[in-house]
Formats: C-alpha cells, structure tokens, sequence
C-alpha cells in the first residue's frame, strides 16, 4: 500500500517538475513508513534530502493530499536502499550528476543486469516492457536495429513527439540493451538540460577538458530533451564538437526532442545539419488497442487483472500521453487498495471522471445543500450541533463528498459544515469511505447525490 501511495505521488510529480529535476531529485526515493499522519521517506543522499526539504516539501505535502493522505509532517531519511525489494534495481543507478574524471565503475553484485559503467539509465526501461503498436513501432524498430548493431545504422536517431509518449523509455532501453550485451561499452545518457548544466559547471571550475573527454569517450551517447539547449550557443558548440567527434568514429548517437529538428528555435544551422544525416521519426500516442495493452500489461505488473470494462475505460479517458495513462491507472488502483475494493467500472468512473472529464464545476456549498435535501434534512441541522443519528449521518456524507470531489483538506472540510474540529472531518470520511465499501444502499445515495450535483 504505502508503494502504491508512493507510486502515485511520484507519478502526479513527474508531471509537475522537469524530466531532469525528477530523475535527480525524486526517482531514487520510497516511502518508509506512513503513519498517524507522520510520513517518513527514505532518501539516497544528504543532497537530495536538503533540496526535497527546502524545496519540494510543499509540492509533496500537495501532492500527498491529493492522494487521500493528510500528512501531519513528512520527514526525509537518508536510507540506503537493498532492503525493498521492490526498488532494489534502482539501488544500482548512478547518481545522474557526472564526474567526468570518473572512470570504470566495478558492478555491484545484486543487479540483475550487470553494467560495468552505467550512466544515468534505468534499468526499468527495456525493449520487453515497452508495448509496441500504431504510433510507435518504427521508432521501436529502429531503436532495436541500434541495439543490435550500434553505430552502424541510423546514426544520429532522432525521435521526437510529445510528452509522456515513450521516448524516454525507448531510447533508454537501447542503452540498457547494448549494456546487457556488451557490459563494458560506455553507454551515456543525459537530458539535455543536464549537459547545460554540466557544461557550464565544467566551465566554471576549469573543468572542461575532462568535461569534453568524458563526453567523447562515449560509445554511445544518448541526449534526452533536445530541445532544452535551444538558445544556448556555448553549449551548442560543445555539442557540436562532441558530436563530430563520436559520428567521426561511429559511435552511436541517440537524441529526442519534443520537436523536430528544424522547429527547434535557436538551433544552430550546423547541428541541426548534423540532426538530419540520420534518421528522424516522428512518434505519436498510441492507438486504442495500444493504449489498453499498455494498461493491461501495467496493472499485470501490479498483480491485478483489471475488468475490460475498466481497462477500456481507462484507454479512452486518457488519450494523449501514456504518462497521464499510467497516472491515472496508479490512482485507481491506490484507491481501491487502500479502501480494499476491487477496481471496476463505477470506481474508475467515479475517481477520474470527477476531476477531467465532468463538465461542470461544482462548489462546497451545492455539495452541502444537495446532500441536505437528498435526506430531507434542513441546511440549519446539517450545519448545527445536533448529534441526532439522522442528521449526523448525512453530515457526514457531505464531508465525504467534499473530500472525493473537491480534494478539499480537513480542517476546510470541517469548516464547510461549521465545524471547528477537523479531526472530525477526518474521522467521517474514513468512517464512509469504509462503510460504502460494504453497503450498497450507500454507495447508491452517494452515486445519486453526486449525479445530481453534475445534472
Ligand atoms: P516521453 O519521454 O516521451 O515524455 P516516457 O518515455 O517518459 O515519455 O514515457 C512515459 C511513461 O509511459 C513511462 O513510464 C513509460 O514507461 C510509459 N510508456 C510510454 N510508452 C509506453 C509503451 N509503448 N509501453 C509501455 N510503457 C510505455
Ligand atoms: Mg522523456
């Protein structure tokens, strides 16, 4: 459960913060321990506990009730990993910020593929995870040619499209498949900001011969994001340099972008030249079909067998980015676990209609009134003292609504129904969540309530 928790509030900050803040600051975190409101995650590195507590812990407190969690504090750990088996491959990552005097790693023992150096990729993005169909299948095809005879085909790759469509994934798993074959070629990924980055450090410090070997030592390099060095012209000539010499002595180069090439603004003339001697594939959203195996094979992984119903449901609500997909497939099932029910239909329906697609904004006060009516009771009573079994009741219906549909925090929820104790809120909505799990006369008022709020 508390994976499952983590997953998803890692899945919704992945869609909030840059490729390259996440990879670095969140990827490599798990949550501990969740408990009486006390939240402890475990963290690789003293780096990363400082910059989530200065910086990120709003966003994860947020992000945290958002998920139905209402943490009193969350503390960061360092923790060193290998104890969850669920995250141990990531145990092995390297930290994503170079040393470029770093040489040959020895592998770590507990890995399941072995890499003699390693460089920013993740082993869970490979070739046998990704579900190929319409939309992706030449870029899948042509990762696999590379893969299997690196530098010789289609040198540069550049894959471009949207977010959340798979570029990341498939480019990576070229890198680890080239890995798993030859465990000492030096494969290197970067994001693009990264190599600004990196790049400007380097320059800083005096660094920039070992900042240019590193780089041109590669076997291959793979540069995520493109897009992030428009506009960067020192940068951009280091890339263009780094890149002459690897294609000068066939050595791959993989890239993706959000754009192609030539709508990349600020790209110098001479590299986008460059990005045009290979191969350019454009990728797109999956199809439906597509789209369902990907959620199928996901929630499989997860150890359940979703209804088709559902599965199909999913695939429709969610049609532009498999990102969001598997967003939204994650807080179903977090949902469901945590309230023991199995995932089907009306859930999903209910869980994500009510944010994206129900048109119609609704506010604490009709959620309240509608809920009043539906038991015949008056504004004044909901709102009173009265403790009377009647009217307590639906009070505490309309606080569970307030929380389902408005992701409204407690002591506010509390406040809507003239309350000043929110651990009441607290203890109603738990206590209805629990019930309507076991009484079908409740769970129907609520659905009734709720399609009346959106009539
Ligand atoms: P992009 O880099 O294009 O923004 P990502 O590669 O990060 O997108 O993909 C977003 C998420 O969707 C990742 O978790 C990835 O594993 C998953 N994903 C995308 N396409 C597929 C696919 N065809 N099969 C399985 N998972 C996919
Ligand atoms: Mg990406």
């Amino acid at each position: 459960m508390k994976d499952i928790l983590w997953k998803s509030v890692l899945g919704e900050i992945e869609l909030t913060v840059s490729r390259a803040s996440f990879i670095t600051w969140f990827k490599n975190t798990e949550l501990l321990t969740n408990k009486d409101g006390l939240l402890v995650v475990g963290v690789p590195t003293v780096f990363v506990k400082n910059q989530l507590e200065r910086k990120f812990n709003d966003l994860i407190i947020d992000t945290l009730k958002k998920n139905g969690v209402e943490p009193t504090k969350v503390d960061y750990k360092i923790h060193t990993k290998g104890k969850s088996t669920l995250h141990k491959r990531s145990s092995e990552e390297t930290v994503m910020v170079v040393a470029p005097q770093q040489t040959d790693t020895k592998p770590k023992s507990s890995s399941s593929v072995r890499h003699s150096y390693r460089q920013g990729l993740n082993e869970k993005y490979t070739f046998d995870n990704f579900i190929v169909g319409s939309g992706n299948e030449l870029a899948y095809a042509a990762c696999q040619a590379i893969a299997s005879a690196p530098g010789t085909r289609y040198n540069p790759l550049f894959l471009y499209g949207g977010v959340g469509i798979g570029k990341t994934h498939l480019i990576q798993a070229v890198g680890n498949a080239i890995l798993s074959n030859d465990p000492k070629a030096h494969v290197v990924y970067i994001s693009s900001e990264q190599f600004v980055q990196e790049f400007l450090d380097a320059i800083r410090y005096k660094k920039n011969t070992d900042f240019a070997g590193f780089y041109r030592s590669a076997d291959v390099l793979i540069v995520d994001d493109m897009q992030f060095i428009a506009g960067k012209e020192k940068t951009q000539e280091e890339f263009f340099h780094t890149f002459n010499a690897l294609h000068q002595a066939n050595k791959q180069i993989i890239i993706s972008s959000d754009k192609p090439p030539k709508d990349i603004p600020t790209l110098e003339e001479r590299l986008r030249s460059r990005f045009n001697w290979g191969m350019s594939i454009d990728m797109q959203i999956p199809d439906f079909e597509t789209r369902c195996a990907i959620v199928q094979t996901k929630s499989t992984t997860h150890g359940i067998t979703l209804e088709p119903s559902v599965v199909e449901y999913l695939a429709t609500h969610v049609q532009t980015n498999i990102r969001e997909l598997e967003g939204a497939l994650n807080q179903l099932l977090a949902f469901c676990e945590m309230r023991g029910l199995q995932p089907e239909l009306q859930i999903a329906k209910s869980l994500l209609g009510s944010s994206k697609v129900r048109p119609k904004h609704i506010n604490a006060k009709q959620i309240v009134e509608r809920t009043a009516k539906h038991y015949h009771v008056s504004m004044e009573d909901i709102m009173g003292p009265k403790r009377d079994k009647d009217i307590v009741v639906p009070r505490q219906i309309a606080m569970y609504i307030l929380r389902s549909e408005l992701h409204l925090s407690f002591p506010k929820i509390a406040r809507e129904l003239g309350r000043k104790d929110h651990t009441t809120a607290i203890h109603s909505v738990e206590k209805i969540a629990k019930e309507s799990t076991l009484d079908a006369d409740l769970r129907t008022a609520i659905s009734e309530i709720k399609d009346r709020l959106y009539a």
